[in-house]
């Protein structure tokens, strides 16, 4: 099987909003930063006023990789798989895959839309290409 995340204090909100098809950001009220991933301090001005915003599930590929040997069992069906860092548009960067796109297709600097993959009750944050 695929390991899950366990949620904590700082995370929970983030992951509970994933389960509901939602990508929500920690923003900090005193400077504005918004980071990824959460934590119980603002890594801009170390402020601990924190808050979460909605966030466009859209963005574009900063950079990608091919994985075709899977490191675990559980993802030796998936190989070959792209792992990415994605540049949301609302000015901050994720690890995530890259699926349901021909991996010919992708490229650094490409669209995508976040959709949401289901791992024994937890929703994960994905990437798809947007081709044009
Ligand atoms: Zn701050």
């Amino acid at each position: 099987m695929k390991p899950v995340p366990t949620p904590n204090a700082d995370t929970k909100p983030f992951w509970d909003a994933c389960n509901e098809d939602r990508l929500i950001v920690q923003t900090c009220n005193s400077c504005g930063h918004k980071q990824f991933y959460p934590r119980a301090l603002c890594v801009k001005c170390e402020g601990r006023d924190l808050d979460w915003q909605d966030a466009a599930p859209t963005g574009t590929v900063h950079t990608f990789t091919i994985a075709h040997r899977a490191p675990t069992p559980a993802f030796k069906e998936d190989a070959p798989y792209v792992l990415a860092l994605i540049d949301l548009d609302d000015g901050f960067r994720m690890m995530m895959n890259i699926v349901n796109t021909p991996h010919d297709a992708i490229a650094i600097g490409m669209p995508v839309r976040i959709t949401f993959e289901e791992r024994d009750g937890q929703k994960l944050p994905q990437a798809e290409g947007l081709t044009s």
